[in-house]
């Protein structure tokens, strides 16, 4: 079975705008988002303005700040203290990757927490830590066990989830979600020993790697719901464009696995969808 991220993300942005709603009905709030983008990356500039859309779409205020390739973290920090102070501002977001000249971690951190709608600062991860309540989660992770669920079912207790990758945005948060989920679970990565047997305990397979058709079919279990975060571009053999595919090889593994997220269309549209999410949880908990 395809676990259709398209979809899913349809489905929570209809949620979310019933939130936007009510919240506007109620309280007379309008969920703002502010994205930061620093410098002219192509492929920023195209996340940017799907964020943007997206944002206006389901009803809240979508704001951006431009700033140029030249401009010193001093400049950015002033301009977040700026947005941290501006009660009519719930959301901040700092599109990564930044020029090499500015610290990413600082700025992560001069972001406050409760305007940090991509989860990244450290209160927000170890409140994650910690299962306190009013974290705001990183996204792309939200957005994995949501498809997960939508192939499994609410209840992922017990299960064995394996993880390969370890990395701040995605390996360790999605970790920690499974185990408040109370899934029994491995993190493998880099210098993890006997990976495909490792992969093979795996109820529920979490790819997020960043190496093109990594996970091979037979490091997959019989039935598994595997959940391939991997965004890699490649050229296509046959016609030789270039193509994007995931972390997991999804012709082979699609004949074992009960259920799969192709690349694209699976987690990639869940991101926004849960960024959208956050701003909300933002202006609610703290508008
Ligand atoms: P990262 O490079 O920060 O982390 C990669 C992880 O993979 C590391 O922890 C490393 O230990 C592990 N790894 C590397 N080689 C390995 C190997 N041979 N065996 C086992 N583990 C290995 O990457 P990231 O930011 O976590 O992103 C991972 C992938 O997910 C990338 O393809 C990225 O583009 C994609 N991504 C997608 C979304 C989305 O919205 N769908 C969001 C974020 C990242």
């Amino acid at each position: 079975m395809i676990i259709d991220g398209k979809q899913a993300a349809a489905q929570l942005r209809v949620a979310i705008a019933q939130g936007v709603t009510a919240l506007k009905e109620s309280k007379g709030i309008t969920p703002s988002l502010t994205v930061v983008l620093v410098g002219e990356d192509p492929a920023s500039q195209v996340y940017v303005r799907n964020k943007a859309k997206q944002t206006t779409e389901v009803g809240m205020i979508s704001n951006e700040i431009r700033l140029p390739v030249s401009c010193s973290q001093a400049e950015l920090l002033s301009q977040l203290s700026s947005l941290n102070n501006d009660p009519s501002v719930h959301g901040i977001l700092v599109q990564l990757p930044l020029p090499k000249h500015i610290d990413e971690s600082v700025v992560i951190s001069a972001i406050r927490p409760e305007k940090d709608v991509d989860g990244f600062h450290a209160m927000n991860s170890g409140r994650l830590l910690n299962g306190e309540s009013g974290a705001l989660v990183p996204c792309t992770p939200q957005g994995c066990i949501i498809l997960a669920k939508q192939h499994l079912g609410d209840d992922l207790s017990g299960k064995h989830a394996v993880v390969i990758g370890r990395s701040n945005i995605v390996g360790k948060p999605v970790a920690l979600l499974l185990l408040q989920e109370n899934c029994t679970v491995t993190i493998a990565h880099s210098r993890t020993k006997n990976l495909a047997q490792v992969c093979q305990q795996a109820d529920i397979l979490i790819a997020a790697v960043g190496r093109a058709e990594f996970v091979q079919a037979d490091w997959v279990k019989k039935g598994a719901t595997v959940i391939d975060v991997g965004i890699n571009r490649i050229e296509d053999a046959v016609t030789g464009k270039m193509k994007l595919v995931g972390d997991v090889d999804y012709a082979a593994v699609s004949d074992v696995c009960g259920a799969i997220t192709p690349v694209p269309g699976g987690v990639g549209p869940m991101t926004i969808a849960c960024l959208l999410k956050n701003t909300l949880e933002a202006a609610k908990l703290y508008g």
